[in-house]
């Protein structure tokens, strides 16, 4: 299975039980096969976090501005759901398989632990950004892209360390 923003070959990387293909040493890019995001909803906030500093090089090549074919299904198009160019996160999603292609962006800058007021202040505005600009309840209006919107919140809740879920729209509960 390649990278869709890259190319890379991604790997399986096993987290609490849960199997994502992650795009180690190159663009940093997570793919969570639908399987994987049912188990992740049932995990404790943060049990992911890790799973944002595997091992990302700068400066790697992706492919942002052109649609990406799913990982897995290969002939279909991922949608992208939500992007940023500020924060530099990509979040897109495959209308056969619904896994989710992740890439975190500028939150795999921050560090798991300690983070200064700065830290946090930047970690702030990109959930703001994330979840009350791009994907706020209210503006979206065909329930399924609410449904999406729920589940990238899970995956959130997932991969946030634990010292900045209190930053995230309802403390990483629910
Ligand atoms: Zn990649
Ligand atoms: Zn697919």
């Amino acid at each position: 299975m390649n990278c869709p923003s890259c190319n890379n070959k991604l790997q399986t990387v096993e987290i609490t039980g849960v199997k994502v293909q992650a795009c180690v040493g190159s663009c940093g890019g997570l793919w969570f096969e639908w399987s994987a995001i049912k188990k992740l909803k049932e995990r404790n906030p943060a049990a992911g976090a890790e799973l944002l500093h595997v091992e990302r090089v700068e400066g790697v090549h992706t492919f942002r501005d052109v649609q990406h074919p799913c990982p897995h299904c290969i002939r279909s198009l991922l949608y992208r759901h939500c992007f940023s160019r500020q924060f530099r996160y990509e979040i897109d999603q495959c209308a056969k398989c619904a896994g989710f292609w992740v890439d975190v962006g500028s939150l795999a800058h921050l560090p798991l632990k300690s983070p200064t007021p700065a830290e946090q202040e930047t970690a702030t505005a990109y959930f703001k950004n994330l979840f009350e600009e791009n994907l706020n309840p209210e503006y979206l209006s065909h329930p399924d892209t609410q449904e999406a919107a729920q589940t990238i919140h899970h995956i959130f809740r997932f991969l946030t360390p634990a010292e900045y879920l209190r930053l995230l729209p309802g403390g990483g509960v629910g």
